[in-house]
């Protein structure tokens, strides 16, 4: 592992930093302690900040050479509304609040890096780097967008970088194309019409109706996408009634579906429709579907997720750089940066847990378990990956 010295010197500092926002988690859109120290932190180091966009988020532009080119960097801020298990030093002084996504480890990688590239400046043109809030489902890269972000800041190219737990600690992952998921939710009411439950012919029974929708849904997944399109619908709310003895007025229906194109999204929303207008309207009943397209797919450049790839090898050896990972179903908003500009989302092993000391609940130590815990070893090899592709993007 190639890291850098002078980040491996400054470690202690940016590994307390981390620890620091640990111990303060701030859900989506209200991260104003982090995003202060931040850009208190980026203008100490002599960096311009910029603040407001998307609310909290903060962007930092560290100018050198006369070279026009620019490079976007971007971290996120924001935890989660779960209560930490963990009772080391550092767990959450937040109740309900928790960094159980690591993302104040990827705030303090990209803080590292910062720090580094002022003070040596070892490149030809911009490097923008991006601290984005509400990545957890508050689409806070696409309000950042909205307020300006790339006109405001050029970006030829950006990155995103994501830690992964199961991942070897000096492995990364990236893809060509799909990495993630695109994210959305649908909700199907079913308006029938009440009865004594002994007398179910005296109204329309909306129970019944949503069980037949519910049957049908699982059908456009196996019998009308392409099999070679990757798809997932999940029901995970079935809501209805307060009673035995009663037939209830309405159902809900709830859930989740996950594709990687944007036209089997619309293939299934389209059949959706039909499958629960119809279904009910068989029974005499009547469907409604609310279908919310909140992340669409995060999908690589191939060209800039090729050129992320090489850097990393650089860093940590072709060995252990995976270059095509098996995508997976979740999703994420660095999806939205991926639309508007070229770049590549990447993955650096978080370990397999064995950084987990006294202190750590029960494991596993997963993305968005209450035990979780970034694995601080990270840091100088984040914020010296960071750095490399910054240097070999904008090389002189
Ligand atoms: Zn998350
Ligand atoms: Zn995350």
């Amino acid at each position: 592992m190639q890291l850098i010295d002078r980040v491996v010197q400054f470690r202690a500092d940016i590994e307390a930093l981390r620890r620091d926002l640990h111990a303060h988690p701030e859900l989506r859109y209200e991260e104003h302690r982090t995003s202060d120290l931040v850009a208190a932190r980026l203008a100490a180091w002599g960096i311009d900040v910029h603040r407001g966009l998307g609310g909290t988020g903060v962007v930092g532009v560290i100018r050198n050479g006369s070279s026009r080119r620019s490079i976007g960097l971007r971290a996120d801020m924001d935890a989660l509304p779960i209560q930490e298990a963990n009772t080391f030093g550092h767990a959450s002084t937040h109740p309900g609040k928790m960094h159980a996504c690591g993302h104040d480890g990827h705030t303090a990688m990209l803080l590292g890096a910062a720090k580094y590239l002022a003070e040596v400046r070892p490149f030809d043109g911009s490097v923008v780097l991006i601290f984005q809030p509400a990545e957890e489902g508050g689409a806070g890269a696409q309000k950042m967008i909205d307020d300006g972000l790339f006109e405001r800041f050029p970006c030829d190219a950006v990155f995103g970088m994501h830690n992964w737990p199961g991942m070897k600690v000096g492995q990364f992952g990236f893809a060509p194309g799909p990495m993630m998921a695109s994210g959305n939710q649908f909700h199907i009411t079913v308006h029938g019409k009440g009865a004594h439950a002994a007398m179910p012919h005296l109204g329309v029974d909306p129970v019944f109706v949503a069980i037949q929708i519910a049957q049908g849904l699982q059908g456009i997944v196996t019998r009308a996408k392409k099999p070679i399109d990757a798809a997932v619908l999940s029901i995970t709310m079935l809501k209805a009634g307060d009673a035995t003895n009663v037939v209830p007025d309405s159902a809900l229906l709830a859930g989740t579906v996950r594709t990687f194109d944007d036209r089997v999204t619309d293939l299934i929303e389209e059949r959706m429709l039909s499958i629960a207008q119809l279904t009910a309207q068989a029974h005499g009943a009547r469907a409604e579907l609310a279908f919310d397209r909140y992340y669409p797919p995060t999908v690589n450049h191939a060209e800039q997720s090729a050129f992320a790839a090489d850097v990393a090898a650089e860093v940590v050896g072709e060995d252990n750089v995976m270059r095509a990972v098996e995508p997976t179903m979740g999703a994420e908003d660095f999806s939205f940066m991926l639309r508007a500009r070229p770049g590549a989302y990447l993955w650096i092993g978080n370990g397999d847990g064995a950084h987990r000391s006294a202190g750590h609940g029960l494991g596993p130590c997963m993305l968005h378990n209450p035990s979780y815990d970034f694995n601080d070893d990270l840091l100088p090899l984040g914020a010296t990956y960071w750095v490399r592709l910054a240097e070999r993007f904008l090389a002189r």
